[in-house]
């Protein structure tokens, strides 16, 4: 048996709250109607699905009608770019994103390139930040679509997006955002940052899994993702999600309420952390920026030693982290946000990506600084790379 568990991997899912949970349960049951039909729980459905979708809207500064559901975040991705993509060719074929997206924008991209759509990947600096103008220099007369994330997954980097949104807005340029990671801990206003399509996934902020939504501002030209049924507007067919809904709604709506509250506790956990390890640990860098990043999220890279094997140790004295995205885990494949970001090969990958909720204590803090330094040190005594020479200093063997 485990002494403890805890869960330092909010970024890849978070637990749904007893109140969403509580919230979502009668529309399995007694109120399963479809939105669609008719009569009463038919009718039932498609109101709470409305006052979900009100939730969303009120979060984002946006109108309730500029709110699509969408199975999750990745297909909010898709939609967002094929669509716009799809629905401008006539303008054009060139999109612009950044090095350091996520998978479900790169691989959309990387589909489109095959479609024939050329692509521009704008690089970042070593925090992981992409320059306003870059995005400006990169626009052609064919772009129909900026596609900048708001916060990285990985380093939680908080990108420049007011300031994108404008450039995009006097180009007259439509720009997405995945903001999987940003809402619920990071102010925001579509309209206020020029922002004209908008990801977000209910699972990444204390909702249910499998539930998304897309923001798509009046009047913005994109295809239909799914064809079947009138749902969402004829945008969007199938039978709708209640349920994950109802729960969507809830999530955000609680989200938003006590955002600032949760975000100081957040980043008091998150700055104690960076600043103890980097106190105690030595050959250890952080990974992105100090200030422009999420409120929950550290990510540190630990040279002469292979993330993999942290997080198993890490998982034996029952605390679950992340190398970095959790899609790559298990593969060699260094992350592609830690190589954007310039780092070497082997010291991407020994990484570790520790990112805190709301139900964190500084007892759990107090946990991993108990057992990090030791799990490094076994780590690196037992590399091949690593040798400590008189205690500080180190070399690497050739
Ligand atoms: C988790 C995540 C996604 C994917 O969302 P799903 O709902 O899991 O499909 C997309 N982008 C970012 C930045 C994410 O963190």
């Amino acid at each position: 048996m485990r002494e403890r568990f805890v869960y330092l991997d909010h970024a890849s899912t978070t637990p749904v709250r007893p109140e969403v949970l509580e919230a979502m349960l009668p529309y399995f049951t007694q109120k399963y109607g479809n939105a669609s039909s008719l009569y009463s729980i038919g009718r039932e459905s498609k109101k709470a699905m409305e006052e979900a979708r009100i939730k969303v809207a009120a979060a984002l500064g946006a109108q309730p009608g500029e709110i699509y559901f969408t199975g999750s975040g990745t297909e909010a991705d898709n939609w967002a770019i094929k669509g716009a993509a799809y629905a401008n060719r006539k303008k054009g074929k060139h999109i612009i994103t950044s090095a350091i997206e996520h998978h479900a924008v790169l691989h959309t991209c990387q589909y489109l390139e095959r479609e024939g759509f050329e692509v521009t990947y704008l690089p970042v600096n070593e925090k992981g930040l992409v320059s306003p103008d870059d995005v400006r220099a990169a626009i052609r007369d064919d772009t129909v679509l900026i596609s900048i994330m708001f916060a990285n997954n990985e380093i939680g980097t908080i990108q420049p997006i007011a300031e994108i949104g404008k450039i995009a807005g006097e180009k007259g340029v439509y720009f997405h955002t995945d903001a999987v990671q940003a809402v619920g801990n990071v102010e925001i206003n579509v309209s206020g940052m020029g922002i004209d399509l908008l990801s977000l996934s209910g699972h990444k902020f204390y909702g249910p899994k499998g539930v998304g939504a897309l923001y798509v501002r009046k009047g913005v030209k994109i295809t239909s993702f799914m064809h079947g049924g009138g749902q969402e507007r004829g945008r969007r067919a199938s039978t709708e999600n209640i349920p994950a809904i109802v729960g969507l709604g809830k999530a955000i709506e609680l989200a938003t309420l006590d955002m600032e509250e949760r975000n100081q506790k957040l980043i008091a956990l998150r700055d104690r952390t960076i600043n103890e390890v980097l106190k105690r640990i030595p050959h250890v860098r952080l990974n992105g920026d100090r200030q422009r990043r999420l409120p929950g999220n550290v990510n540190f890279s630990f040279e002469y030693i292979e993330g993999e094997s942290l997080l198993l140790m890490l998982d034996m004295k029952g605390i679950a982290a992340s190398s970095g995205s959790a899609c790559t885990s298990g593969s060699l494949d260094p992350s592609h946000v830690l190589l954007a970001i310039g780092l070497p090969h082997e010291v991407a990958h020994g990484s570790l990506r520790l990112t805190f909720g709301e139900e964190n204590t500084q007892e759990d803090v107090d946990y991993l600084l108990e057992v990090l330094p030791g799990i490094v040190e076994r780590l690196r005594a037992m590399s091949p790379l690593y040798e400590e020479k008189e205690g500080s200093q180190c070399t690497v063997k050739k």
